[in-house]
């Protein structure tokens, strides 16, 4: 079964070059194109990885990131932030919300593949909750 990958971004041309890599790489893609449709979705489908872009049109991707890390159903996902504001300190403020990773844009698709695939591989619902 492949791994169901949530990608939340507010700008269509990045949503589609990052699904197509995604898909192409096998993994199912859902969507959402604000943080509170991005935290609902979460909810709803629980994804294995959520991909977050941090600058959105409702609350942002660390707040979205923060509400679902405050969620004991969810806070095992984990969530990389992608950001075109590569400024110095920017990869603190996404880890300081929660973060597990962080991804500047451009999205190189191979940095972006091995992330992926990285994070996955470590991933677990029970991780955290020690399979009680
Ligand atoms: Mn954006």
């Amino acid at each position: 079964m492949s791994a169901k990958i949530l990608y939340v971004e507010d700008n269509p041309q990045n949503m589609r070059l990052v699904r197509k890599i995604l898909m192409s790489a096998g993994y199912q893609v859902l969507e959402a194109a604000d943080g509170l449709t991005g935290v609902a979705v979460a909810a709803r489908e629980q994804p294995d990885l959520i991909l977050m872009d941090v600058n959105l049109p409702d609350i942002n991707g660390l707040e979205a990131t923060a509400r679902l890390k405050a969620s004991p159903q969810l806070a095992w996902i984990p969530i990389i932030a992608l950001t075109a504001n590569a400024m110095h300190g920017d990869r603190e403020y996404c880890l300081a919300a929660g973060c597990d990773g962080y991804l500047a844009k451009p999205v190189m698709k191979n940095e972006l593949l091995s992330t992926v695939a990285l994070f996955l591989s470590q991933a677990s619902p029970y991780a955290e909750a020690g399979y009680r």
